[in-house]
């Protein structure tokens, strides 16, 4: 079944998704409120919109890479947004792939059911990504799904056009839930790593040794053995190259936000969740926010600003 996708936000990772989503064949329209973003897609004949709302008119499947929940919330319920059309809605499936708050997702998604007639049924899945902006180029992502099962399997070679992995979590929100939760476990466990790294440097270790130790030992973890945040000690990683590319701090604090609102939320004490939202939100006021976020080895725990 040839479906017409459109697609909203072509920042770093939304751009790659829909230039895999172009290359697997599918007839796709943009929107960003960007218009150098557009004009990339502009310049090689893809369909560009001026809104949302008019991406829906010649779409089926709409899927939205944005930067955070009020940005969602403004696509689809802004003026002009993608649920203007009310039941006289041509899309059948909404996916928003952005990482946002599960209570976020759920209310989006009712909004969009909302739109759904005795003919037709409009669902909507919360699909965020792992894998970053490689990933999102080389069409290696993976999808964590949340929403009907029935709409996931439908989506599902959509998915693959722009990863290799999907897994599908349960009821709407699920998605969003599970990637806010993999990512207050990364940012709590590369705290963690670089504050074992700082002391064993104090304590006489060289870093090398440690990491050795590390990744042979218990403590072993990705922030250790793939994406290690001392300079030098691995090659490839954002840390040997002054902490460009790879994972902003931004991102981190935002998602460590995420995860403590939706804590506050359920009513849950997530203390290091909260902890590491501070240290990571200071970086980003240090003038840290576009390195990685393995930066804070230097930056939050070696003390040193150059
Ligand atoms: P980005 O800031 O590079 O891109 C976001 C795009 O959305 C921009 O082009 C922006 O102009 C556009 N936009 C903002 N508001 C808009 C609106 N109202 N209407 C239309 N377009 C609008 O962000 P990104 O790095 O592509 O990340 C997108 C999402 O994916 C975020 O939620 C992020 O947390 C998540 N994510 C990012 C990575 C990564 O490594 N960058 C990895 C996994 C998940």
């Amino acid at each position: 079944l040839q479906q017409r996708i459109g697609f909203i936000g072509l920042g770093n990772m939304g751009a790659r998704m829909a230039n895999n989503l172009i290359k697997a064949g599918y007839d796709v329209a943009v929107h960003d409120v960007n218009p150098s973003a557009m004009k990339l897609f502009s310049d090689k004949g893809i369909l560009t919109k001026e809104s949302p709302y008019e991406v829906t008119e010649t779409s089926d499947v709409v899927i939205t890479m944005l930067p955070s929940p009020k940005h969602v919330l403004d696509v689809y319920a802004g003026p002009n947004g993608l649920l203007l059309g009310g039941k006289q809605l041509r899309p059948w499936l909404f996916i928003d792939s952005s990482t946002i708050d599960p209570q976020t997702s759920r209310k989006v998604s009712a909004a969009v059911s909302d739109c759904s007639s005795k003919d037709k049924k409009v669902s909507m899945l919360d699909a965020p990504v792992s894998g970053g902006v490689m990933a999102a180029e080389t069409a290696t992502l993976t999808f964590m799904v949340g929403g009907s099962e029935e709409a996931y399997l439908a989506a599902k070679t959509l998915f693959l056009s722009m990863g290799k992995n999907t897994i599908y979590c349960g009821s709407t929100g699920t998605g969003s839930a599970a990637k806010i939760c993999n990512n207050l476990a990364m940012g709590v466990s590369m705290l963690g790593v670089s504050e074992a790294f700082v002391l064993g440097q104090s304590l006489g270790i060289p870093a090398d040794t440690l990491t050795k130790i590390i990744n042979s030992s218990s403590a072993r973890c990705w922030s250790s053995d793939t994406y290690n945040p001392v300079p030098g000690v691995m090659d490839g990683v954002p840390a040997s190259r002054n902490y460009d590319g790879g994972f902003s701090s931004k991102l981190m604090a935002k998602d460590l936000n995420l995860a403590a609102a939706s804590a506050k939320e359920v009513g849950l004490k997530c203390p290091l969740t909260q902890q590491a939202e501070t240290i990571f939100t200071e970086l980003c006021d240090g003038g840290h926010a576009m390195k990685d976020f393995s930066c804070v080895f230097r930056h939050y725990y070696s003390g040193k600003d150059e």
